[in-house]
């Protein structure tokens, strides 16, 4: 029997994007199906509105800085409102371009909520289809705990809908996402508290990276909290107020947001129906392949539970197209090394092993590297904000098999070294590498 697409993607975000139109590139016929705004959490709700929202909060300390270079500046407040609305048009206008992309590759734009019906057949609200390949590209949503209280309080895109600044903010969660709407909420005048269940933030990078970012957002006017298990959150009249397991109650807070991590959009699939399996999360299981275990059903991105960040979504996704529709039958995403940034201030890059990780695997075979300074953007000020660098090398070669950055420009520097990383670089290749000076760069090829 003669089916409708060759293709059926279900999720239009960075992967089901990435994969229906290099399939279309090939010849492939090809649909997506999108209950949401194109672009999908990236575009809308992640990294796109972040970045620039960053970019603010990076203004508002250059802001700061710029009396230090013979400017006489006077800031008249900032309008947080006037952001979002600008923030929002930019939005708007790629939404505009990611349609406008499909249609030049001549793939199908279904809008609604696809669930599967069978292996090779998708309801969408406004009827089904079906499909050789069906991709499964849904993505995740943010986790709001099962507290008392807790819808007094917004996620990550919530905080995108904020029309006005809360003067007084928490953050619930020490991952990446805490640490980014942090930094803005303290650059642009909030308030800014950070409750976290531990002891440390950012669990799982490297700990020079954990105890600098800490530093950082202390000195910087950030209160933190440890140790904070969040029991229930009541709206008094003074505003928020979280109370603890331990008993202790803080706030109050004109707004409490909510990071404490993200699940699998895998529950309204109807998965089970087509006998896909997923783990006890909910994320679908993919091999090296992003191959389900049913034959013609794959899943990339968010929703499989590896790296979740777009480029990795992306990757894999015209990996995929690659090897279904380009003739490239051993074409898959290599997960390893895959660099990141964590838009913090100052900005985190990571790529590779932490040195904890590196011990754990070449016990005593691990040399590491560390340089501390500070950027000459702050030579002529009173505050000076550490830069903070470590290599993680192996062997008798030095292989470099970690790379941790936090500073001024990490977010920037860190692609290029990554592409040496991940070609085997050692730390002599670094070495011989003439310096470019004066940079924060160059302190990765002159540690000793
Ligand atoms: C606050 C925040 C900041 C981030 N910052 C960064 C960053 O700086 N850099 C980075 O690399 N990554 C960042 N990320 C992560 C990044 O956004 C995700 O890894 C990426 O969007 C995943 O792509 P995806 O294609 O797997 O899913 P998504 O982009 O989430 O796309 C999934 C799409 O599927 C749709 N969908 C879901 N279920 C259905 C259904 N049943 N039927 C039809 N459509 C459906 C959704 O509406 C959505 O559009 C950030 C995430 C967040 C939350």
């Amino acid at each position: 029997m003669k089916r409708q697409f060759d293709l059926a993607v279900i999720g239009g975000g960075s992967g089901g994007l990435a994969v229906a139109q290099r399939a279309a590139e090939y010849g492939a016929k090809a649909t997506v199906i999108e209950a949401g705004p194109l672009g999908g959490t990236c575009v809308n709700v992640g990294c796109v509105p972040k970045k620039i929202m960053w970019y603010s909060a990076h203004h508002a300390h250059l802001l700061r800085l710029a009396e230090t270079f013979g400017f006489g500046v006077s800031v008249n407040g900032h309008s947080w409102r006037e952001l979002k609305s600008r923030r929002d048009t930019y939005i708007r206008r790629l939404n505009a371009i990611y349609e406008g992309n499909l249609e030049k590759r001549k793939v199908g734009l279904i809008r609604g909520v696809a669930k599967l019906v069978d292996a090779h057949t998708i309801a969408h609200g406004s009827g089904t289809l079906t499909a050789d390949n069906i991709v499964l590209a849904t993505g995740g949503f943010p986790i709001v705990p099962e507290v008392p209280g807790a819808g007094h309080g917004i996620t990550s895109d919530g905080f995108f809908q904020l029309e006005e600044r809360p003067r007084r903010v928490a953050l619930v969660g020490s991952g990446y996402v805490s640490m980014e709407l942090a930094g803005v909420f303290n650059a642009l005048g909030s308030e800014t508290t950070v409750l976290v269940r531990m002891d440390s933030v950012l669990r799982g990078f490297d700990v020079m990276l954990q105890e600098e970012l800490r530093k950082a957002m202390q000195e910087d006017g950030i209160r933190l909290e440890t140790g904070v298990v969040p029991q229930s959150l009541q709206r008094t009249g003074a505003g928020l107020a979280l109370t603890a397991a331990d008993g202790r109650t803080f706030g109050p807070f004109d707004a409490v947001v909510w990071a404490v991590g993200r699940a699998p959009n895998s529950a309204r699939l109807n998965l089970a129906e087509a006998g896909v399996r997923t783990d006890n999360h909910g994320y679908v299981r993919v091999d090296d392949y992003q191959c389900t275990n049913i034959r013609n059903i794959f899943a990339i991105g968010d929703v499989t539970g590896r790296e979740a960040l777009t480029p990795v979504a992306i990757a894999a996704g015209r990996r995929l197209a690659d090897r279904l529709y380009g003739g490239m039958p051993d074409r898959h995403l290599d997960y390893r090394n895959i660099p990141t940034v964590i838009f913090s201030h100052p900005p985190i890059g990571t790529v590779g092993l932490t040195e904890t990780e590196a011990r754990q695997h070449f016990g005593d075979d691990v040399k590491v590297y560390n340089s501390r300074f500070t950027s000459m953007l702050y030579a002529l000020g009173e505050r000076k904000i550490r830069s903070s660098m470590k290599l993680v090398t192996t062997g008798a070669s030095e292989k470099i098999v970690g790379c941790h950055l936090i500073g001024e420009s990490a977010d920037e520097i860190l692609q290029g070294f990554a592409v040496a990383i991940r070609m085997g670089a050692t730390k002599a290749d670094f070495d011989d590498t003439v310096a470019i000076h004066p940079t924060s760069a160059e302190e990765l090829v002159t540690m000793r």
